[in-house]
């Protein structure tokens, strides 16, 4: 696989793939992040979500921004690893957590 990023999950059975560089990527510090993490931050990658290759089933969770856009968070069923981000401000974007990238 020649996949210019690529990750998965921390047990594998979501595995993602990207042939595009990032629209932008940062760290979120928000509250949501922390709880939904249990870490300080959550550093992420947006794609267009046209860009990215999903295998697997991947659950989303719903949750309400500071600033009124509905965030959801894409986990695997199985192990808990959060992988993806949707942003109801950001039509066609895909939010890749980083720290489930690596060599599949
Ligand atoms: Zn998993
Ligand atoms: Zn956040």
């Amino acid at each position: 696989m020649n996949a210019k990023y690529s990750g998965k999950c921390l047990c594998g059975k979501v595995s993602y793939s990207v042939n595009a560089e990032p629209m932008f990527s940062g760290n979120c510090h928000c509250k949501d992040c922390q709880r939904s993490s249990g870490s300080a931050f959550i550093p992420a990658m947006i794609f267009r979500e046209k860009d990215v290759d999903i295998i697997g089933e991947v659950k989303y969770f719903e949750s309400q921004a500071d600033s009124g856009d509905t965030h959801s968070r894409g986990f695997c069923p199985n192990c808990g690893s959060q992988l993806f981000a949707r942003f109801s401000g950001m039509a066609g974007a895909l939010g890749v957590k980083a720290g489930t990238l690596g060599k599949l």
